[in-house]
């Protein structure tokens, strides 16, 4: 591609007190794509997310968002670059409703949606504004996070596993959301174990093993790549 990435990764180590996790990473997030990160449990793909974001602070390399970089950069600081982050945990407060949610973080970006807007997008989101964190379903909570992270101005989307746990109708409403962000220009990280779900979506999916990438796959060689992918995910 002729523009410049969104997200470049070059060589990055990433260690838990004494723990070396990520060793020596490499990839590359062009604008508008949808990458996925895949992998079994533990490869990494979760202290990667968490690498770019700036929360894992115990890592070197080079980290470039939209051309700067962030190594040594706090997450505050990578936020107003325009990089949001879903953990899997989603993080959606028990006591708040829905709207107070959307608007409890700070726009740290520029061109962070208005909650108009949102609803828009979301319009399941707009029926259940006045209900609080604890009483919406696990998919309400996953579109709420993402929907949360659209309004601080994020351009870049980090989504931690958000089809974990969810009923496949409402993972098929994730993806719905997930193309109509990509249509809107966004480009998006995904950690996903759902490798289906991934391949529907995806520009092209990195294989993590043991805290590296082993592959990369574009979304024209899946079909033919598949033995090579289910070895890989033990699937
Ligand atoms: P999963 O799908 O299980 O979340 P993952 O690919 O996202 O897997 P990580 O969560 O990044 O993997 O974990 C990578 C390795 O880091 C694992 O060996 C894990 O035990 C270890 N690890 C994760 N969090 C911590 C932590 N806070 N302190 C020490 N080690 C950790």
């Amino acid at each position: 591609s002729v523009s410049s990435p969104v997200l470049a990764v070059e060589n990055v180590a990433g260690h838990y007190a004494d723990s070396h996790i990520l060793h020596g990473v490499s990839m590359h997030v062009s604008p508008g794509e949808v990458v996925t990160i895949v992998g079994r449990n533990g490869a990494g793909k979760t202290t990667l997310l968490r690498a770019i974001m700036g929360i894992l602070t115990k890592r070197s390399g080079s980290i470039k968002v939209f051309d700067k970089e962030t190594i040594a950069f706090a997450p505050e600081r990578i936020a107003r670059l325009g990089v949001g982050y879903v953990p899997e945990e989603r993080g959606i407060y028990a006591t708040l409703d829905v709207t107070e949610n959307l608007m409890l973080p700070p726009k740290v970006a520029e061109g962070g949606m208005s909650v108009e807007q949102i609803y828009q997008l979301f319009p399941n989101l707009r029926e259940r504004r006045k209900s609080p964190g604890t009483r919406l379903s696990g998919g309400e909570q996953q579109m709420l996070a993402i929907a949360r992270v659209l309004r601080t101005g994020a351009k870049l989307l980090l989504l931690d596993e958000p089809t974990e746990g969810l009923a496949p109708v409402i993972v098929q409403q994730i993806g719905a959301t997930i193309e109509l962000m990509k249509k809107q220009g966004l480009t998006l990280v995904l950690v996903e174990q759902n490798f289906r779900f991934a391949a529907r979506l995806a520009d092209r999916h990195y294989v993590m093993e043991n805290g590296r990438i082993v592959d990369a796959i574009e979304r024209s060689q899946v079909t033919a790549r598949m033995d090579a992918i289910k070895s890989y995910l033990g699937i």
